[in-house]
């Protein structure tokens, strides 16, 4: 039997999960800024109705489940979001993981193995019990891993979270999705460096994969085995979405289907990107792009129901659908 995918409302079959936004967001801020200066166009109240709106329509749309990729260090607020999640028909999904691409904050600094306050490192010990026991005492697990590397590449830091992330995935055998910079070939490097620890490539997400063009880069990683994320519809401001579905179509046409998911990395509110800017530089970044703009687009130009099933429907299952339990017959060296 095929273990359940934790959801914020409970377990679901992967086969029930339907179409699914493997990269998005609901609230991005930052707890420490929101106390000391609250921004002017967050008010968390409000936005609780916002999200359920948002969420709401998107069910109405076909999607029947959104990952939320916001971990620490994006001001994950999982009890805030299990507000909005119990007021919406679509399955939302939490993550753990850490998002820095240079540098963690001072307390990581003081505790860990060798360190001044010695120990076993906090973020694998956070990792898996996010995995396993739920998340800041609200019952709800995390069903992927998100790290980030960026222009600063593997920095120390960024290595340690690497590296905790590969050994809570051995864990838990939970996929693992990434920020990379696709244009710098940052990829690569981090397939190659979670490999190294033990990552199966097919069980990872290389993401914001879309914002390049170079289909080389984007082919040898998926021959590795790798998944790509095309997960950045509507940011306009990186690239075009036209651009974006012509990867996708090119790559449709090379046999790839099985090897792309797509999302938006919207969010329904962050602080980075604040509503007022988006809705000057960013109006098609949201939910709703996908299913209103870009999936007429990708049959426009060729993509069949199967390819965009595959894409949204049978990868994404096939990636949250945690591995069977290692039985210690079947554990071999
Ligand atoms: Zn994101």
């Amino acid at each position: 039997m095929t273990p359940a995918v934790p959801t914020f409302r409970g377990p679901v079959a992967p086969a029930e999960l339907g179409p699914t936004l493997m990269h998005e967001h609901v609230f991005v801020g930052s707890p420490e800024l929101d106390l000391n200066h609250p921004h002017p166009e967050w008010d968390p109240d409000a936005a609780l109705d916002t999200a359920v709106a948002a969420l709401t329509r998107l069910h109405d749309l076909g999607v029947r489940t959104v990952v939320d990729l916001t971990v620490l260090g994006l001001g994950r607020d999982v009890a805030r979001v299990a507000r909005v999640a119990e007021r919406v028909p679509v399955h939302l999904i939490a993550a753990t993981g850490y998002y820095t691409a240079n540098v963690l904050p001072p307390f990581f600094r003081t505790h860990g193995p060798g360190r001044l306050v010695e120990g076993p490192d906090p973020l694998v010990e956070y990792f898996v019990r996010d995995i396993e026991e739920g998340i800041a005492g609200t019952g709800v697990r995390a069903g992927t891993i998100k790290v980030v590397t960026d222009e600063e590449g593997i920095t120390d830091d960024v290595g340690r979270v690497l590296t905790a992330a590969a050994e809570a995935h051995r864990h838990t055998g939970v996929t693992i999705t990434t920020h990379s910079r696709p244009d710098l070939g940052t990829g690569a490097d981090q397939l190659a460096f979670l490999r190294s620890r033990g990552v199966a490539p097919d069980r990872l997400v290389i993401g914001h994969s879309g914002d390049t063009e170079d289909l080389d880069h984007l082919r040898r990683l998926m021959d590795e085995g790798v998944t790509i994320g095309m997960d950045r519809f509507g940011m306009e401001h990186v690239l075009p979405d036209e651009r974006r579905v012509a990867t996708v179509l090119a790559l449709l046409r090379l046999g790839y289907a099985d090897r792309m998911v797509l999302s938006h990395d919207a969010a329904c509110f962050s602080r980075m990107t604040p509503p007022s800017w988006r809705a000057v530089h960013a109006p098609h970044w949201h939910y709703e792009n996908l299913p209103r703009r870009v999936l007429p687009m990708l049959r426009a130009g060729g993509a069949t129901e199967a390819d965009i099933r595959q894409m949204l429907v049978t990868n994404p299952a096939r990636l949250l659908a945690p591995p069977p339990r290692a039985t210690s017959a079947a554990t071999g060296p």
